[in-house]
């Protein structure tokens, strides 16, 4: 019998407890939100990180892991002088902010978007220094798009600045990408290394709208994925799982867009793609079990659910389409918030794109996009 503590109880913790359960893993999940996804599966509801005794009882699972980075640091401390946690909280130290990550990542050889620190250099310097426009993104803190800003002067980055709260920020270059993709990493302490496959994305307002399997990459783009995947896992020591999110250019070339060290949006297809699921991989990593790759086994696509402003979508029209599997997060409808995601799957890309686009037809008649 094995447990597994996880810090975190919003999807993601939801989505890992029910991968473990069937592993013969039971989870306890400390949050302290008491409208959480994983209230359906929480020990320690409403427990703040800094409850002694939630935290004693995660200290005595056999791992603890996270499913979001910014955990308080003291609760951390607490737990790793007890238990393994898994990936090592300097993992989560880098990949939340955002100028140690590329930093991390440009010291392994690896590329990134071209980028500032802010409050360095007037601001006119910056902005020149990444050619004129870009996007201002705090560095800790930002998900979804929130605490972004696209600027295209000196006076709209003045601006951008301002409604941050001058809270402390980079600027990246704008980057001319052909598409987005992503690949997820496992790592078991005896390091065993498996992937995901290459994900192709697609946001709107720096939203995750949808995701496909396989990208439409050429191969030796989703072998140079992996290859970069597996170089940061080994610097880095992972034990559990890793996300990096890629922009890549018309050359082929792969630019790290950030990295979470965690489950990923992208990789929620892998849960009916007919393999392990990369919650599973996370519980195998995190546990030491056996280790598989996790890429589906089929052409595979997610359409993400997220908040209307009108009418609530028609759900029974999307539990009629035989390619479809809906998943809910059992979180309150805020318009654009990530209340839940369709997997797709069919037995050619073209079956998954039609399928998808089924989907849309019913999640977006209530205008929650844009
Ligand atoms: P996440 O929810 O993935 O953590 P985030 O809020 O941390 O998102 P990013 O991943 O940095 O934000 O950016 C969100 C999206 O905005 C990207 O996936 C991409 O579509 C767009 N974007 C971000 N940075 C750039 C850039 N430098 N050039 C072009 N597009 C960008
Ligand atoms: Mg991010
Ligand atoms: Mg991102």
């Amino acid at each position: 019998k094995r447990t597994l503590g996880i810090l975190g109880g919003g999807q993601l913790a939801q989505m890992l407890a029910a991968a473990a359960l069937p592993l013969g893993v039971r989870c306890v999940v400390l949050e302290p939100d008491e409208a959480a996804p994983a209230r359906l599966v929480a020990r320690h509801l409403r427990a703040a990180y800094t409850n002694e005794a939630a935290l004693a009882d995660l200290a005595s699972c056999d791992a603890v892991t996270l499913e979001f980075e910014n955990v308080p640091v003291e609760a951390l401390a607490f737990l790793t002088r007890r238990v393994p946690v898994r990936p090592a909280p300097r993992l989560f130290e880098i990949s939340r902010h955002r100028v140690l990550e590329k930093n991390a990542v440009r010291a392994l050889g690896i590329e990134t978007a071209p980028f500032v620190v802010l409050g360095e250099e007037d601001d006119s310097v910056s902005l020149a220094a990444v050619g004129g426009q870009g996007i201002v993104k705090t560095a800790e803190f930002g998900y979804d798009g929130k605490g972004q800003a696209r600027v295209r002067s000196v006076e709209e980055l003045r601006v951008a600045r301002k409604a941050m709260n001058f809270a402390p920020s980079i600027l990246e270059g704008l980057v001319d990408f052909v598409r987005e993709v992503s690949v997820s990493v496992a790592r078991s302490p005896s390091g065993e290394v498996t992937f995901s496959g290459l994900v192709e994305n697609r946001h709107a307002n720096g939203i995750l709208h949808e995701s496909v399997w396989p990208a439409s990459s050429e191969a030796s783009v989703a072998s140079r994925a992996r290859e970069i995947a597996r170089t940061v896992a080994e610097a880095w020591e992972l034990e559990g799982l890793l996300t990096l999110e890629f922009f890549e250019l018309r050359s082929g070339e792969l630019l790290v867009n950030e990295i979470a060290p965690r489950v990923h949006n992208s990789g929620h297809l892998t849960q009916d793609g007919g393999g392990p699921s990369q919650f599973e991989a996370q519980v195998r990593a995190v546990l030491d079990l056996p280790m598989l790759d996790f890429a589906p086994r089929g052409p595979s696509g997610m359409v993400n659910v997220l908040g209307w402003e009108g009418a609530e979508p028609d759900w029974s029209e999307i539990l009629r389409l035989s390619g479809a599997r809906l998943h809910l997060y059992h979180k309150e409808n805020r318009p654009g918030r990530k209340l839940g995601h369709v997997n797709v799957t069919g037995s050619t890309p073209q079956e998954v794109a039609a399928t998808m686009a089924r989907v849309r037809n019913v999640l977006y008649t209530s205008a929650n996009v844009e």
